[in-house]
């Protein structure tokens, strides 16, 4: 029969449990699944591998024009190395441009990503200081109905325009996303505290400097702040790469009094520390905020396990290897990382290597958790009947190591260089058309779709 691949004999685990089922796909979505389906099929041995529902990098900026330049991953760049780490969907950000209101800022970024994405993708819109007009409820209203109910703020970067300071404008933000059922996710980095330090500093410009200069304190302040003004409007926050300590206890004081508060924290955070920005590859290694101790790896990492943290993403940023390196200052020093291609590498090592909560809570954090957050829950995050087939299988049986040159990013390096990693994924599809296979990949550039985020 056309149009119908089985994948027999796997180990099938989604956020909601572990078990041996088959899974049987018709075109472009899933039809059964269940133990020892037998049809006459193109048949796919998942024997001794995991399979999982396609994974979501809830956090990316593809394509992302910045500082006078662009950064590395194309969009078909990025659908490419995306598949290599079995990821099908990325929420990936619309600026807020200037001079134009939501809806038009997001119909440019659509615009721009819709001949290069080869994998589906759904967009977080900034609401950024600049932009925030006496009308910005109507533009709200409008920017729902065009399938965006995810907003991003910022709570530092007076000098590009994006900082929310106002009391009143971020109270207003929140009652209006309340009434309308949209979602503030925050950038934290309380602004007083950075310009109060950058004011006042007498050291170096050194890459050791950034962690400094932008402070666990300041993000620790800013989730308060912030939070306390969401929860005055009684309406849910969402921190984005939450990455310190001090940060989570923020967090836990503001749920302690009552609020909603979502976290998401990056693998970045929970495997590297600070001591990655001494030495000549320092830059490398510089995004904000900034690296940590181990001390606060060591907190995030526990946060995931636990379930405090409701989201792992990787604010996948790159620049070249050439870029980052043009500059040993951290005030032009391009600043993010790549990550989406080692994001569920690492996130699958670390629990296999110390397996204290079940997969299926390590597979939530980037497949249920985030597609319900933001609105494209069951169709991506799921394996359930009639949804779209985006499917991962995995093959955990051998340890590789992480290098410059068997990652996919245009970016030419990796920031886990000499990280061991514990199986790979072996195949990836996407709406039942295979994206990538054995290191092949067969996506094509205009393929991803544009996904309506609903209530
Ligand atoms: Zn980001």
């Amino acid at each position: 029969m056309s149009g119908l691949i089985l994948i027999k004999n796997g180990t099938v685990v989604t956020a909601d449990g572990v078990s041996k089922k088959d899974v049987l796909i018709q075109d472009s979505r899933i039809l059964k699944v269940a133990p020892a389906i037998d049809c006459e099929a193109q048949v796919i041995d998942a024997s001794g591998m995991y399979v999982f529902p396609g994974f979501i990098d809830a956090h990316t900026h593809y394509h992302l024009v910045s500082r006078g330049t662009v950064t590395a991953d194309s969009f078909p760049q990025g659908s490419r190395l995306a598949c290599y780490g079995g990821v099908t969907t990325v929420v990936d950000f619309a600026d807020h441009q200037k001079g134009m209101n939501l809806k038009d800022s997001l119909a440019f970024r659509l615009n721009e990503m819709k001949d290069g994405m080869a994998i589906d993708y759904t967009l977080h819109q900034g609401v950024y200081g600049h932009g925030f007009t006496p009308d910005i409820e109507k533009q709200l209203e409008e920017l729902k109905k065009q399938g965006v109910r995810t907003l991003k703020i910022f709570t530092t970067y007076r000098e590009t325009g994006y900082l929310l300071e106002e009391r009143e404008k971020i109270k207003k933000l929140f009652k209006y996303a309340k009434k309308l059922g949209m979602l503030v996710t925050a950038h934290c980095e309380y602004n007083p505290t950075i310009e109060e330090i950058s004011a006042s500093w007498k050291g170096d410009f050194l890459p050791h400097a950034h962690a400094d200069l932008r402070p666990a304190e300041a993000e620790a302040k800013a989730i308060e702040f912030y939070g306390s003004c969401a929860l005055e409007e009684d309406c849910p926050f969402y921190v984005v790469h939450c990455s310190s300590e001090a940060g989570l206890n923020a967090i836990r004081e503001l749920r302690r009094k009552g609020g909603t508060v979502y976290a998401e924290t990056t693998p970045t955070y929970m495997f590297l520390d600070r001591k990655y920005l001494e030495g000549e590859d320092g830059p490398l290694y510089v995004m904000t905020p900034p690296l940590r101790t181990e001390r606060d790896c060591v907190a995030l990492r526990q946060a995931v396990l636990n379930g405090e943290i409701q989201v792992v993403a990787t604010d996948h940023c790159s620049f070249t290897r050439e870029q980052k390196l043009s500059s040993c200052d951290v005030r032009s020093i391009y600043p993010g990382i790549p990550g989406t291609e080692e994001l569920f590498h690492l996130l699958f090592t670390a629990w296999y290597e110390n397996p204290v909560v079940g997969l299926e809570k390590i597979v939530n954090v980037v497949t249920k958790s985030p597609a319900q957050l933001f609105g494209i829950y069951p169709e991506k995050g799921s394996l359930e009947e009639g949804t779209d087939a985006d499917i991962v299988i995995y093959d955990p049986s051998e340890k590789w190591v992480l290098e410059d040159n068997n990652v996919h990013t245009a970016a030419l390096y990796t920031p886990y260089r000499g990280f061991e990693v514990q199986g790979h994924v072996k195949m990836t599809f996407l709406r039942g058309r295979l994206m990538m296979a054995d290191g092949k990949y067969l996506g094509e550039d205009n393929k991803g779709v544009f996904l309506k985020q609903h209530d």
